[in-house]
């Protein structure tokens, strides 16, 4: 008896990218540019929301530093990023960008933007070439509204949800570029991750990267037996008070600087600026000190910062300028006129301290350059900018392959790793966009 396979009745492409972000956008472009057909699924209306979002606030494309230093914001992962940066790196991006005839500046932090900092005009010449390269080269073909839910029940295809039902598709090589689990609502909201896992591809838990606190003003308790998942750390014991809370949320720290320490050593220290929200703190000073907050969070339960309010200003003229006879004067108007100290500075210090703390003068001076601040919980995932854990490097060949479901490739923030922010994390986005393209190119041409 004949067993007749029936024919295949979904699509059948060379090969299938999924997400169409930074990461899977450029991957499109490697492998068109190798003359290889591609198709791009995305589950939005359309590509790249998250990059027009990036944006808004002036597109930071990557950053002009060495690239020691550059590769050193990788943090664990610094090796497995600084390969990729080998092939495309920080000078790369910029002339790609220019490749689309946008210029770029290098602004007075050594950030690098757009000239005219927005990240519209360059995503539409990008799609414009992807959709209608040059010469005889195949344009990728878009799918929108094509949400990847796994593959068939035999594993063989792909399965999208679309607008006209469960649609199976079948690549001969796929790249997921996902993206990680923050904005949700921009396309990328980590249902990948048990997908992946199911099938035997070791990924570790995404984590809000970037991203704000709660604070307590009483030091939580530590927490108890194993280590708390992030997204299950209780909920702040406290937060602002509402006094400080209704007057200053949404205002800036500005110019303060802070410490983080961790066994007693300093794993962090630099000076900037960051926001009281209405429940905590947020902003760039703590989203670069969030990866070790985060990580003292998850293994005690709570974490805690230093907080200086004058950097500028040695330590031994403060408590000076404290100790100086203030007469009649009040002691907010003393703190302003002899150090300049006023509105949310001079309301942290009476919410940390207290009333009968602040009139301790001793203890004033010392909380003006290292006010402790308690933080009981990250702000959750889908508000950070980015997220930390996903695809383990561990279970990738160098070319971003899969190990356990060979011709299925990963690239952007849906790996494992995390940088601060700064264009650290777009430039590893487009990094492993390149490689996955140029290791599906050489997958293919070795079958
Ligand atoms: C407010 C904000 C500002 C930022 N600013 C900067 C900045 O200035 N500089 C910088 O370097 N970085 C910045 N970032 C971070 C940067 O935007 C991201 O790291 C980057 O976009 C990640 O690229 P990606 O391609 O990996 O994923 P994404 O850009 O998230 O794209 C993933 C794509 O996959 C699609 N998708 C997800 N799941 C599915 C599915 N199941 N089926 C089909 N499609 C799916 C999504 O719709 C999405 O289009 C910012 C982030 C935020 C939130």
């Amino acid at each position: 008896m004949s067993h007749e396979t029936a024919p295949f009745s979904g699509l059948d492409v060379p090969v299938a990218l999924i997400g169409g972000g930074p990461a899977g956008l450029m991957a499109a472009e490697v492998l068109s540019g190798a003359g290889i057909a591609c198709h791009l699924f995305d589950a939005m209306p359309s590509v790249g929301r998250k990059f027009l979002l990036a944006g808004k606030g002036g597109l930071n494309l990557t950053h002009a530093e060495s690239a020691d230093r550059f590769a050193e914001r990788y943090g664990a992962r610094r090796r497995q990023i600084e390969a990729l940066l080998r092939d495309f790196g920080a000078a790369d991006v910029r002339a790609w960008a220019q490749g689309l005839g946008i210029e770029t500046f290098v602004g007075s932090s050594g950030r690098v933007f757009p000239a005219d900092m927005k990240a519209a005009p360059l995503l539409r010449a990008w799609l414009q070439r992807l959709r209608h390269p040059e010469g005889e080269r195949p344009g990728v073909q878009f799918h929108m509204r094509h949400r990847w839910t796994g593959w068939t029940d035999d594993g063989t295809a792909l399965l999208f949800e679309t607008p006209q039902g469960l649609q199976p598709v079948r690549a001969g090589a796929t790249v997921l570029a996902l993206g990680g689990g923050s904005w949700a609502r921009l396309g990328s909201n980590g249902a990948w991750v048990p997908l992946l896992a199911a099938r035997g591809v070791a990924v570790a838990p995404l984590l809000p990267a970037n991203c704000g606190f709660d604070v307590a003003l009483q030091p939580p308790p530590p927490a108890q037996g194993q280590p708390l998942p992030v997204q299950t750390v209780p909920a702040p014991v406290g937060g602002w008070s509402e006094h400080f809370r209704s007057r200053f949320a949404g205002q800036p720290f500005k110019t303060v600087a802070i410490r983080v320490e961790q066994g007693g050593h300093e794993v962090f220290s630099r000076k900037g600026e960051f926001v009281a929200t209405a429940t905590g703190v947020e902003g760039s000073l703590i989203y670069a000190a969030s990866a070790w907050l985060r990580e003292d969070i998850v293994r005690n339960g709570r974490a805690s910062l230093q907080l200086d309010l004058l950097p500028d200003v040695p330590a031994e003229r403060v408590r000076a300028e404290v100790l100086h006879p203030r007469g009649s004067r009040s002691l907010a108007s003393h703190l302003k006129g002899r150090l300049g100290l006023d509105g949310i500075k001079t309301a942290v210090l009476y919410e940390v301290l207290g009333k009968d703390g602040v009139h301790d003068t001793h203890r004033l001076a010392a909380a003006i350059k290292a006010l402790p601040l308690h933080l009981s919980a990250t702000r959750p995932l889908d508000e950070a900018i980015s997220s930390a854990g996903g695809v383990l490097f561990e279970a990738l060949s160098d070319d971003l392959m899969c190990e356990a479901l060979p011709g299925l490739f990963c690239a952007g923030e849906m790996l494992d790793w995390e940088a601060p922010t700064g264009g650290y994390l777009l430039t590893a986005c487009l990094a492993s966009g390149v490689r996955a393209g140029q290791g599906v190119r050489r997958w293919l041409a070795k079958r």
